[in-house]
């Protein structure tokens, strides 16, 4: 089963000049989700690890399916004020302007190895940002995985020293 043929290319979305890859036809396609979590699994050599981080919200979908099949726990880390609890922040440069992204401050334990999940890698400034929660925290980022990998935005050089694996290359 060829997994890019569920995913979506919308034109000018969310800014005039993007196109953006929209992954509801794939998790609309129970046969594509299991494959897509089977690749991801696949991609793991060290399936002992302590927990799958998602990072908000698309991150969600397959990085709890993920830690499912891992038989390990998720966690969410998710943008600004949204977390009941105490939280850890990191603030990274977009293009223009800043984000901020949070994690609960005691959803990792010092020495929880962990995988870092999002649905695209494009310049990889959010999947680092997280990476850099989880240290703080002191957890030890294992790996970095993605549904889909916009190479020539070069995410994975930002992401240099993360074991990076992804299934759909663009
Ligand atoms: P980065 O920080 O690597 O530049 O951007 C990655 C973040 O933006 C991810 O959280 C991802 O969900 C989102 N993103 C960027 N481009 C796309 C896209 O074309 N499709 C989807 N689904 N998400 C995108």
């Amino acid at each position: 089963m060829d997994l890019s043929s569920y995913i979506r290319n919308v034109n000018n979305f969310p800014k005039p000049g993007i196109v953006f890859k929209d992954i509801t036809p794939l998790l609309k396609d129970p046969k594509a989700v299991n494959q897509a979590v089977a690749q991801l699994y696949h991609l793991t050599e060290k399936k002992n690890v302590d927990l799958v981080v998602g990072i908000e919200s698309r991150g969600f979908f397959f990085g709890t399916l993920l830690a499912q099949k891992l038989n390990c726990g998720f966690v969410p880390v998710r943008k600004p004020n949204k977390l009941p609890y105490a939280t850890v922040s990191e603030t990274y440069a977009l293009e223009y302007g800043n984000d901020t992204l949070e994690i609960h401050k005691d959803a990792i334990q010092k020495g929880d190895k962990v995988i870092v999940h999002d649905d695209v890698l494009a310049t990889g400034g959010t999947a680092l940002a997280v990476c850099k929660l989880v240290e703080k925290l002191g957890g030890e980022v294992v790996q970095c995985n993605f549904l889909m990998e916009l190479s020539f935005l070069e995410g994975r050089k930002k992401l240099s020293g993360h074991n990076v694996q992804t299934i759909i290359k663009y």
